[in-house]
């Protein structure tokens, strides 16, 4: 008798993630666009994978003690992440939410077994009831504390150097001329970028997507819609050197492709992952020949209420095309 095959937990089976190629959205005659599909790993998203190298390194260094809690500031996904890392090793974990994210994503934490605390969006970082501040608070004054800080900790990009990388690199044999990441803590652009940099001797392109307003395509930090990605300060994560460009895209193209992406491709992916997309189509209209691989962040059931909301959609001023709602007439 064979033994079973089975992991023996859930983050097991973290990475390795599969890569499709985007058909109906690439124009004719555009180079090549293969998706890499993070949505497939066990939390939903690409941010497993750091999860699980930022535990691993802060209980060899002691950072992180047995029963200790950790505390982070995340949109939902590095939460989710944690969570089951956390769970399967016995640790708390508290995390703080800008209002912004959907009430979807919180539900899932809280699902996972972890607490939520919500702060406003609208205030500068500094401001003491930002998220940053909030979380820098809560792990300062809970014994066991630890915060992974995710924006800082170089085990984010190490985490991607390690596996996203070496993948993307097999999958297309070599063959890949130029990966497209948007850029949040900058994490994946620059652990993925610099393995595929170094492995390629140099002729990979890495391009960064971001939303506009910015501080990596050159703007302020304006407050925009799209989750995850963006920012108004530098993290430490990212390294400016590993991008070749970055390009800047709006909210309204980010979330018209994230619908186009669930309607014409099969992929029911959230809004980073359209503005991402964006972003792979100019580098694939100007370079007919490129063989480019995306990283399409995450899934898109955390945002039903939002992008792939038409009355959502349509406060912000973004246009949907027919409504939600479907009545027989429409259909017959
Ligand atoms: N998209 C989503 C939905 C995310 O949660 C994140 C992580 N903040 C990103 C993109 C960007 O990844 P990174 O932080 O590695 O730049």
């Amino acid at each position: 008798m064979g033994a079973m095959q089975m992991a023996n937990h859930i983050t097991e089976l973290i990475g390795d993630t599969p890569l499709v190629r985007l058909s109906r959205v690439v124009p004719e005659g555009a180079g090549l666009v293969a998706a890499k599909v993070e949505y497939l790993n066990p939390g939903g998203s690409v941010k497993d994978r750091i999860a699980v190298k930022m535990i691993d390194a802060a209980e060899a260094s002691g950072e992180l003690q047995p029963g200790g809690t950790i505390v982070e500031p995340t949109s939902g996904n590095t939460g989710v992440g944690l969570a089951l890392v956390a769970q399967q090793r016995g640790y708390r974990c508290v995390f703080v939410c800008p209002d912004k994210v959907g009430q979807d994503k919180i539900d899932v934490l809280r699902a996972y077994g972890a607490e939520v605390v919500v702060t406003p969006t609208s205030v500068p970082p500094d401001h003491p009831d930002s998220y940053y501040s909030v979380s820098d608070r809560i792990a300062a004054q809970t014994p066991g504390g630890w915060k992974p800080n995710q924006y800082e900790n170089q085990n984010g990009p190490a985490s991607h150097y390690e596996s996203t990388g070496p993948e993307i690199w097999e999958q297309s044999e070599g063959e890949i001329t130029h990966l497209v990441a948007g850029v949040g803590t900058g994490g994946t652009i620059t652990g993925t970028g610099r393995y595929l940099k170094e492995v390629s001797q140099g002729r990979v392109r890495v391009v960064g997507v971001d939303p506009e307003g910015s501080v990596y395509s050159g703007g302020t930090g304006r407050p925009y819609l799209v989750e995850g990605v963006g920012e108004d300060m530098w993290p430490g994560a990212y390294d400016p050197s590993v991008p070749d460009e970055v390009i800047a895209v709006s909210d309204a193209e980010a979330f018209a492709m994230t619908r186009r992406l669930a309607l014409e491709e099969g992929l029911l992916v959230g809004g980073s992952c359209g503005m991402a997309v964006v972003g792979a189509l100019r580098v694939a209209q100007r370079e007919p020949d490129a063989k480019i691989v995306v990283i399409l962040p995450d899934g898109g059931r955390g945002y039903l209420g939002k992008i792939f909301d038409d009355t959502w959609m349509a406060s912000y001023g973004f246009t949907t095309g027919d409504g939600d709602s479907t009545t027989v007439a429409d259909v017959l």
